[in-house]
């Protein structure tokens, strides 16, 4: 019996191979692949997933576009899943919880950002979910596999009322847009702005409308004003239309940038009252447009930045979603469908975020 029980922890505990999808190089479509996921350590959390978000990250680094990618990748940081097994100094999840992870998997927990619950700022070593370095040197593999194996600090709890598909865009999209809304203290008698309507942005606009702001989408597209309402907005407005740009000069009190390219930021600023901010949300490569800085100068006006959100704030965002049924709109894929997801992404072809049926990947691989 004694030996019978030992060998069953054993097993539960051991290092395992695990079926996954994974680019190989910059160029190669994503294909099956199998990779090890480590032996669970004291703290360790191993879950089987369920689904798993398709982020732009995702693409950029199967690509190589951000110039970091370290071969083989298996991408995906917006996972939700079932705990299948637990480290022996796990107190906060057992076998059968559901459970989430987001972007980041380790950090230092040791820096003054740590220290603030702000993981994701990290100033001696943040490990993100995929393509990254773990403190013993192995890379991470990310969520486009059937199981991970992560450190129960970085592990949130999923509330069973969320549809769970649904769910995993909130662990990277969601919480973009829930942690600068939130920071800068979106609610009543406050004119937001989310610029783009993606899958970042389509988050943006349900969060301000549950939080009391009035909300209008900022888009180059007509057409998007049915959805734009829809998902809670109060107005669009279209900044190609330079009549309807000039008449909401000075009208916001904050805006969330989604677009992730390049672009002039000019006609935006504008956008914003005295002392209001301007949240950079969706690119981090170098804006070349020329900008007017007299435009911030002469309204005491900010343009910030933000990543994420820490794990204490990743948590109550799940919660607040879970009592304001708030989730993500998606289109469900199989696993063999991502090299042509990644396509349709590309030219904004998705409502608004794909996610992987992680069962497919069991046909898949
Ligand atoms: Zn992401
Ligand atoms: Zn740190």
């Amino acid at each position: 019996m004694n030996t019978e029980t030992s060998t069953t922890e054993t097993n539960l505990t051991a290092a395992r191979s695990a079926a996954a999808y994974a680019a190989t190089s910059a160029t190669t479509p994503l294909r099956p692949f199998t990779i090890e996921r480590r032996a669970l350590r004291p703290s360790d959390v191993r879950i089987e997933i369920l689904y798993t978000g398709v982020c732009h990250s995702d693409l950029h680094m199967a690509r190589n576009e951000w110039g970091s990618s370290i071969y083989p990748i298996v991408p995906g940081h917006e996972i939700v899943g079932r705990v299948s097994a637990v480290g022996e100094n796990v107190t906060n999840f057992k076998e059968g919880d559901l459970a989430a992870v987001g972007c980041m998997v380790d950090s230092c927990q040791d820096c003054a950002s740590c220290a603030d619950g702000l993981e994701q700022y990290c100033e001696k070593g943040l490990t993100l979910t995929y393509n990254s370095k773990e403190s013993d040197g192995t890379i991470t593999y990310g969520g486009y596999s059937d199981s991970i194996v992560v450190t129960e600090n970085f592990v949130l709890h999923v509330s069973d009322k969320l549809d769970l598909k649904a769910t995993a865009p909130l662990l990277c999209a969601g919480i973009t847009l829930y942690s600068p809304l939130r920071h800068w203290k979106a609610g009543p008698g406050m004119n937001v702005g989310i610029i783009g309507l993606g899958g970042l942005g389509h988050m943006g606009v349900k969060f301000a409308h549950a939080m009391g702001a009035k909300v209008t989408v900022i888009t180059t597209s007509v057409g998007k004003e049915e959805d734009a309402r829809r998902l809670g907005a109060d107005g669009v407005l279209l900044s190609k239309d330079a009549t309807a740009l000039e008449k909401a000069a000075n009208s916001f009190d904050l805006l969330m940038n989604t677009i992730p390219v390049d672009h002039d930021l000019n006609p935006y600023v504008a956008l914003l009252k005295r002392d209001a901010t301007m949240v950079i949300v969706g690119a981090i490569e170098p804006i070349t447009h020329d900008f007017a800085t007299a435009q911030i100068v002469l309204k005491r006006r900010s343009i910030a930045g933000s990543l994420i959100g820490g794990i204490e704030e990743t948590q109550e965002m799940l919660d607040y979603c879970a009592e304001h049924h708030i989730v993500s709109d998606v289109e469900m894929i199989e696993m063999d469908q991502i090299n042509e997801a990644y396509e349709r992404m590309l030219k904004s072809d998705v409502k608004y975020r794909f996610v992987i049926d992680m069962a497919s990947l069991k046909k898949a691989a």
